[in-house]
């Protein structure tokens, strides 16, 4: 193609860093100051202007979303070019067979060859090519069509090497911690036996083996888990020059979205990508080649996977003075802000301010002043989603532009999508939710329903044959097909053989004791429909199947998640006995098969998108509702000890209200139902941040004092935990009184679990119900 990319409206800097070469340039800024949309110009600049292969360019963004977007624009750039030199007129001029065909040309030509998407999925396509060549320093191989496991099969296998082969007890050895070891040292690029030698005690020897026997474990299944796709490739690259120079020179541009939020094996894979060992201080050598970084620290939202934001700090040290000793030839700042109203940026700006490890930059508006705030004190959970609603309704109606598309809903922890999207049911608001699944197609609640199905219509096959044998009663598929088989045969309804218990002896051999496992806590629950409620029926129900104690034991992230999502379903029974006359199982299990209605209307970019906060970053919508800003739920509870996790919560709020471009809404519940009960709410210590003068809200109230609790006075209590004894796990009992350093006196409501492997709740005034973990958390009896 001929032509020239028009960048003309772009800023100064902008098109700086746009019309930046070789070398490096790392380019700071924050949040919607355009750094995304300059380096998607870059490519398009690099290929139109520069000449350079689409091949010899590999670009790394945060999410696959992020990476199809940016192939997106690039490609629209592309044949809007294209259409300028070719018809003299823009591509949206054009008509749509020949936008169709322009694009698919420019797809053929140059964005197929571009490599744009995660570490994650370029790392895999490295591999595919070249894991063959790489063995690790025990010698262990992998081929070319390995698989990946998740991080529920990598703590699966952990728990099964601890608990199996090496015998050892799984409370001493906790699969998770153990498997989060193992990440880290795979983070920091360590091998087992490096991992080894640094360890003088016990422990850490016995991690080390494990560490061991798990690489063996991957290896003989072919498999490779999230942290091996990217520290293969950088002990591949390390070991094999070969290989090494051939990547080296096939991406000859290097650029990384997000960088931020770069751990150290992704950066030791970037720089091995662009300096190609020692030699790389020549002019000869940074001619054509160049790295090219955009972040920004006040968004670093990743240190649970252990990104680093001194890495973006550290970009100058590293790459900077290979050629040049200026460090202003290898950094831009963009300093306007194009994305959000000046109110919206304001209130973003002095949240920030109250973060101690940053760095200070300037963020001016370039729009207009724009709404103010809103600010919804809301009576409970069902009230905010209500509130979020109507508002949706009122704008819509009110501003033709604004359709469903344009809304997002940001929230901490996935569960709280739950009464957002009920709510949007009712008022048939198409909504999806990014990054997830929606709450009614989670695995979870499909199985929870699933036994309230089988319990309210035992002829119901599809759920009785869904929860059967979940969670695991050595129930095979062999005894459910011969069960199924019969009740084909005999022409009765499958639960009619199950419920009977010479047919199941006949039929199902060894299984039977399982089976009739089963049919009694359906049979048991059936009798109880008329007697009892339905959240009574669903909590009975929760116990005797094992499916709470099956998810507790597994101990996982995504266990956790999923007991949460349990914990969330349970909630909205008890909201739906609470707000109808009629409140039997029937009566729920019709509701929720309503709201769990595949609606599917409209097109998917004309729906309300659902998020947590952390999918949310580079995202942008005119208009942003942030829901749940309560102590202990945003900042999230486990932060509330720790300064720097705080910290970072704070960057994640930054994050959440620098999404909005033209309003924002921000709420909080005074209640909120957590883990089954009503609890009183305190609004998050974040609100006392926001500047007053430009919040509007529902009450005057609502808008509170700065927080009475300095941040000093919560790293003093942090410090002193130390010093505090941890209680034996199995010696609480529902009403003893206890102390807990952040929260203050509560009171043991519930208990979870048995034996060493307890979890209580314990009820705080005026901050609800907490779960804690007595063996982790610094508390003392009062
Ligand atoms: P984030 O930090 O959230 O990732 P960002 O710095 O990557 O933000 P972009 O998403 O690239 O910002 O840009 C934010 C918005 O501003 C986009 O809608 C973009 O199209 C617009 N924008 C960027 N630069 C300009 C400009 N020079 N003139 C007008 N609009 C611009
Ligand atoms: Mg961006």
């Amino acid at each position: 193609m001929s032509q020239t990319l028009d960048i003309s409206h772009l800023n100064s800097s902008q098109r700086r860093a746009v019309e930046h070469y070789c070398g490096p340039l790392l380019v700071v800024a924050g949040a919607g100051s355009g750094k995304t949309r300059a380096l998607t110009y870059r490519i398009a600049n690099l290929v139109l202007n520069h000449r350079v292969d689409p091949e010899n360019i590999l670009a790394v963004t945060f999410t696959n979303k992020a990476a199809r977007e940016m192939k997106e624009r690039i490609e629209k750039l592309f044949a809007d070019q294209k259409a300028r030199s070719d018809f003299g007129k823009p591509l949206d001029a054009l008509s749509p067979i020949e936008q169709t065909r322009l694009r698919s040309y420019v797809y053929k030509n140059i964005t197929k060859e571009l490599w744009i998407g995660t570490f994650h999925a370029l790392c895999a396509r490295i591999l595919r090519f070249d894991i063959e060549k790489y063995q690790d320093g025990s010698g262990r191989k992998w081929t070319r069509n390995f698989s990946i496991f998740d991080e529920s099969d990598a703590q699966s296998l952990v728990k099964e090497i601890v608990t199996q082969k090496l015998n050892l007890d799984d409370k001493k050895f906790d699969p998770k911690s153990v498997r989060y070891a193992i990440s880290n040292a795979k983070n920091k690029s360590l091998s087992p036996q490096d991992l080894e030698k640094d360890q003088s005690n016990f422990r850490g020897r016995v991690i080390a083996n494990v560490y061991s026997m798990y690489q063996d474990t991957l290896s003989a299944n072919n498999a490779l888990d999230f942290d091996d796709l990217i520290l293969t490739p950088v002990q591949l690259l390390k070991q094999n020059e070969q290989v090494r120079a051939y990547w080296h020179k096939r991406f000859r541009h290097v650029l990384v979205d997000e960088y931020q939020d770069t751990n150290r094996t992704q950066y030791d894979l970037i720089s091995l990508l662009v300096t190609n060992g020692e030699n790389s201080n020549t002019f000869n050598e940074w001619e054509y080649r160049s790295v090219f970084v955009v972040g920004d620290a006040d968004q670093s939202i990743y240190s649970f996977r252990a990104a680093d934001f001194t890495i973006l700090m550290g970009f100058q040290d590293d790459f900077g003075d290979r050629l040049h000793d200026d460090d202003t030839r290898t950094m831009v700042k963009l300093e306007e802000n194009y994305r959000s109203t000046r109110n919206i940026l304001e209130v973003a700006n002095q949240l920030i301010d109250n973060n101690t490890e940053r760095i200070d930059k300037v963020l001016k508006p370039t729009r207009g002043e724009g709404e103010p705030i809103f600010l919804y004190r809301a009576d409970d959970e069902t009230s905010e989603a209500e509130f979020v609603t109507n508002q949706i309704r009122q704008l819509e109606a009110k501003h033709p532009e604004l359709h469903h598309g344009k809304f997002a809903i940001l929230y901490r922890t996935n569960a709280q999508s739950r009464a957002m999207e009920d709510s949007l049911v009712k008022l048939q608001i198409p909504y999806k939710v990014v990054g997830g699944l929606r709450f009614y197609d989670r695995k979870e609640i499909k199985d929870v329903l699933g036994y309230l199905r089988a319990i309210a219509n035992p002829f119901d096959t599809i759920s009785l044959l869904r929860v059967i044998n979940t969670p695991r009663r050595g129930i095979g598929k062999t005894t459910i097909d011969s069960l199924v088989k019969a009740s084909q045969e005999l022409s009765i309804p499958l639960w009619e053989i199950l419920s009977d218990e010479t047919s199941v002896k006949s039929l199902a051999g060894r299984s039977a004791k399982g089976v009739l496992q089963f049919a009694q806590i359906i049979q048991k629950w059936r009798q109880e429909l008329d007697a009892c409620s339905a959240s009574e029926i669903a909590q009975g129900v929760l116990e005797d199947s094992g499916y709470v104690a099956d998810l507790r034991n597994q101990g996982t992230d995504e266990a956790t998640d999923r007991l949460e999502n349990v914990q969330e379903l349970y909630n909205a029974v008890l909201q739906f006995e609470e707000n109808n006359d009629d409140p039997s199982l029937l009566g729920f299990l019709a509701s929720a098969s309503l709201a769990s209605d595949l609606d599917n209307l409209g097109e998917e970019d004309q729906k309300v998108s659902l998020m947590t906060l952390h999918s949310s970053k580079g995202l942008e919508f005119p208009v942003v509702f942030l829901i749940g800003l309560e102590q202990g739920l945003f900042p999230n509870y486990r932060s509330m000890e720790d300064p720097a996790a705080l910290e970072e919560e704070r960057r994640l709020c930054y994050v959440g209200i620098t999404r909005a471009q033209e309003r924002l809404f921000i709420s909080y519940a005074r209640e909120r139902r957590l883990y089954g009960t009503r609890e009183p709410a305190s609004p998050s210590l974040f609100l006392a941040e926001l500047p007053r003068e430009l919040l509007n809200s529902n009450v005057a109230a609502a808008i509170p004092n700065k927080w009475t609790k300095p941040i000093s006075e919560i790293r003093r209590n942090k410090s002193e935990s130390r010093n505090m004894p941890n209680s034996h796990a199995n010696d609480w009992s529902v009403g003893d009184r206890l102390i807990h350093k952040a929260y203050g006196e509560g009171e043991v409501v519930r208990i979870f679990g048995a034996g060493n492997k307890i979890c209580l709740a314990v009820k705080f005034p005026g901050l609800g119900q907490k779960i804690i973990d007595p063996k982790m958390t610094p508390i003392r009896r009062e």
